[in-house]
């Protein structure tokens, strides 16, 4: 099956578009001219991004929308159907992060990054589907992580919702391909945005995880969210399936594929670095 080629006046839907990666991408499609409907729990972000947008010459809607909320996400579906009438690329974007172990990290939280990070996207394909059904059209791009294909120690939470994440998007795929709808897994590696400043920290013993370093180590080695954009464009132009993006993302991955034993032992290594032996 083809991508959608030509994305001039397609109906993008991005959630999660007040910052980094949703940002970015919204202003990757808004060079190729199309027509955008942002979201974002943040107000004041998506006012931002909707005046860049409009700078570069596209149309832009934005609308107020918590993921991990069903009711909003299914209101926000039906707000885009009467607005422009149609669903032509939908990207579940908005994601939260959570550092602690399965010792540390509370049931509370859990269920709070599950909420946004996985029910958020559900709720996104469930709501959105039926119109591109109807119409036998469309391509959903979800954003997992790299963490999606290979689970590293201190963000089990995180990664148990982005494995979830990778793991709908392949049955998706396979089901609505009959319906000609494309399905992207997007897998980025640590990229430079606002996710770890913003994120919850429930580390309490002798782990080097802190929230400065962690923004100081993002800051030098992660990638910029404009190389994660390029992607998802391409991905959607090309009906990719899952796509690692950056290095660290293609060199887990493949270890991963390559070998079990090979990514049990980099992530027991990477767990002795971060909390020692004991
Ligand atoms: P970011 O914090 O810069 O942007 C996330 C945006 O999502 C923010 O504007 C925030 O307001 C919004 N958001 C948070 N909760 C929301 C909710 N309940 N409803 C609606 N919007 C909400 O972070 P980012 O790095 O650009 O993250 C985007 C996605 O990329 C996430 O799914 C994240 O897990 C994923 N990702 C990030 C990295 C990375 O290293 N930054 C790597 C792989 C995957």
């Amino acid at each position: 099956m083809p991508g959608i080629k030509d994305l001039r006046n397609k109906i993008t839907i991005i959630t999660g578009a007040g910052s980094g990666i949703g940002r970015s991408t919204a202003l990757a499609f808004a060079r190729k001219g199309a027509d955008l409907v942002i979201a974002d729990l943040s107000e004041e972000r998506l006012a931002e991004v909707a005046r860049e947008i409009e700078v570069l010459g596209a149309r832009v809607l934005t609308r107020q929308v918590d993921v991990s909320k069903r009711e909003e996400v299914d209101a926000f579906a039906k707000f885009v159907h009467r607005e422009r009438g149609r669903v032509d690329i939908l990207h579940n974007n908005a994601g939260v992060n959570l550092s602690g172990t399965v010792a540390e990290s509370s049931i509370e939280n859990w269920e709070w990054i599950f909420g946004i990070n996985f029910w958020g996207v559900l709720y996104g394909v469930k709501a959105f589907l039926p119109y591109m059904i109807e119409r036998r059209y469309g391509h959903i791009v979800n954003t997992a992580s790299m963490f999606g294909l290979c689970a590293p120690p201190a963000t089990p939470a995180y990664n148990a919702t982005k494995f979830a994440v990778v793991g709908l998007g392949e049955g998706l795929r396979a089901e609505v391909r009959k319906y000609n709808i494309g399905v992207t897994t997007l897998c980025p590696g640590i990229v430079n945005t606002r996710i770890v400043a913003d994120s919850r920290m429930e580390i309490k013993d002798n782990s080097i995880v802190t929230r400065d370093n962690l923004v100081q180590f993002y800051e030098k080695f992660a990638l910029k969210p404009e190389c994660v954009a390029n992607a998802v464009v391409k991905a959607v132009r090309h009906n990719k399936s899952v796509v690692p993006v950056g290095p660290d993302a293609w060199a887990l991955w493949m270890t991963k594929r390559f070998s079990q034993t090979l990514s049990d032992g980099i992530m027991m290594l990477s767990s002795r670095m971060l909390f020692g032996k004991s």
